[in-house]
């Protein structure tokens, strides 16, 4: 967030003063030729709607999406919906991008809550479950994942209640929900570590718990693919694919029956790679594992391979 000059300076000391806001409430707005800007206790301010920003924060990751397929990824800027593209689908990436969670501008992260992991990523009961919930009690504090921007916070009537969803310069975006209350407001910037909400009990939600989920363009995937939340470290580098993508997507050695519509060969001993191809791909189609395909062709899964490659399936 940046910082506010002096003008400023004094019609908040006033306000802070003599104004009953909690901290994290804007204790003023000022209009500008650029918006409306709100003004903290802490002395930082934004603009209540981010004017000319179309959402994108990581350009390298955005041009890899828009590249990888005939399908133009969206990377809105909304404050009011949570799922700002509902046809991002992630399924159709070809390739695999390499994303790195942190890097040298934006080398910060934090455990949300250090708290006991009571619910993972996966099917639960038949149901999908699209993050991991953390155990904790009403009121303690759940701190920003990594540097970034709030696109959303407000109560949620679907289930989430009230919850945060922070957009990344790493390009993912992080969702914090049953808080039971909002420490930061819609286009705020934060920084990793930085307190967000207060744990609770709100919305489809029974006994206090942060359910933490991110996201890839609207897309879920395993928070434990970004974080140990045991050791309390962030793994460095993310590898996208649309194997990711999938409630068992951290496990590489799940195997996938064909989605496709062509059919294949099952008895098939090998197979050239075609445009788009990568060993995910390969590996659902002929209903096999990457695991199995790295062992036979002597790869490791986030080696290159290459069109007209003839990869050995048995
Ligand atoms: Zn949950």
């Amino acid at each position: 967030m940046k910082k506010i000059t002096s003008i400023f300076i004094t019609i908040l000391s006033l306000t802070s003063v003599f104004g009953q806001n909690s901290f994290f409430d804007p204790i003023d707005t000022v209009e500008t030729p650029n918006g409306t800007m709100l003004i903290y206790a802490d002395r930082t301010w934004c603009y209540q709607e981010e004017k000319d920003f179309e959402g994108v924060m990581n350009d390298y990751v955005h041009d890899m999406v828009c590249n990888d397929t005939a399908y133009a990824y969206k990377s809105y800027w909304n404050n009011d919906e949570v799922i700002t593209c509902t046809t991002n689908d992630v399924t159709l990436l070809k390739d695999t991008i390499w994303m790195c969670v942190l890097d040298s501008l934006h080398d910060n992260y934090a455990i949300p809550f250090d708290g006991l992991m009571t619910s993972r990523y996966g099917y639960r009961r038949g149901r999908r479950h699209n993050g991991v919930d953390i155990d904790l009690e009403t009121g303690d504090t759940i701190y920003a994942a990594f540097d970034g921007k709030i696109r959303y916070a407000q109560y949620h009537d679907h289930g989430f209640g009230n919850l945060i969803v922070m957009r990344h310069y790493n390009g993912l975006e992080t969702y914090y929900a049953h808080c039971s209350k909002l420490l930061v407001a819609p286009n705020q910037d934060v920084v990793a570590g930085q307190p967000i909400g207060l744990g609770g009990n709100t919305g489809r939600s029974t006994g206090s718990h942060l359910h933490f989920e991110v996201r890839f363009y609207d897309n879920p995937i395993d928070p434990e693919l970004i974080f140990d939340f045991k050791h309390k470290v962030v793994k460095d580098n993310l590898l996208v694919h649309s194997g990711v993508f999938h409630p068992s997507g951290s496990s590489s050695t799940r195997t996938y029956t064909s989605s496709s519509s062509q059919p294949v060969d099952k008895n098939a001993k090998s197979h050239r790679v075609r445009n788009g191809e990568n060993l995910w791909i390969i590996a659902r189609k002929y209903g096999t594992t990457v695991d199995n395909l790295c062992r036979l062709n002597n790869l490791t899964e986030t080696d290159v391979i290459h069109i007209g490659q003839v990869i050995r399936l048995r």
